[in-house]
């Protein structure tokens, strides 16, 4: 389990995290994941937006800092009242990143382009376009797929939603 957070969480900058002390009590009554509320957590992190017209994030994260819930918030300072609501004295506990936008923008590029996640045609990434799809030959997003599978004529049987 690692103490530091990756520098994108769940797509989003991380701008602060927290390790939350095993002594810690989680009070919950509003949280819940699958229907089931949500249970402690080891770590905490503020995940802000690296597109426009969302909001900052509490994420509440598993030992590998992979977000397992989250509230939506309009300030990082809400987010962080909102922490503290769940875990009292949390407060001593956040330690700032000193990630970049521009940063986290690549960091989460290079996951995209890991995962194969980009257009083969126009290069454009999953969050950039409203779909994309994998295809016998390649991985389209939907504009380009609209395109070339209207030019051929091919079949789309193959193609997989992403
Ligand atoms: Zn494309």
């Amino acid at each position: 389990m690692s103490q530091r957070p990756p520098l994108v969480i769940a797509g989003m900058r991380v701008s602060a995290f927290a390790v939350v002390p095993a002594a810690l009590p989680f009070r919950n009554d509003n949280l819940f994941v699958d229907g089931a509320l949500l249970s402690a957590v080891p770590h905490l992190a503020i995940g802000i937006p690296l597109d426009v017209k969302s909001e900052v994030c509490l994420l509440y994260c598993d030992a590998d800092w992979v977000s397992v819930a989250c509230s939506g918030h309009s300030t990082c300072s809400e987010a962080r009242a909102s922490a503290e609501r769940h875990y009292q004295g949390i407060g001593e506990h956040w330690i700032e990143t000193a990630t970049t936008h521009e940063q986290a923008l690549s960091a989460r590029d290079n996951e995209y382009d890991e995962a194969g996640l980009r257009c083969s045609r126009c290069g454009r990434r999953a969050y950039e376009v409203s779909s994309m799809f994998e295809t016998a030959l390649g991985t389209f997003c939907s504009d380009c797929d609209r395109e070339s599978w209207s030019a051929s004529g091919a079949a789309t049987d193959t193609k997989r939603t992403l």
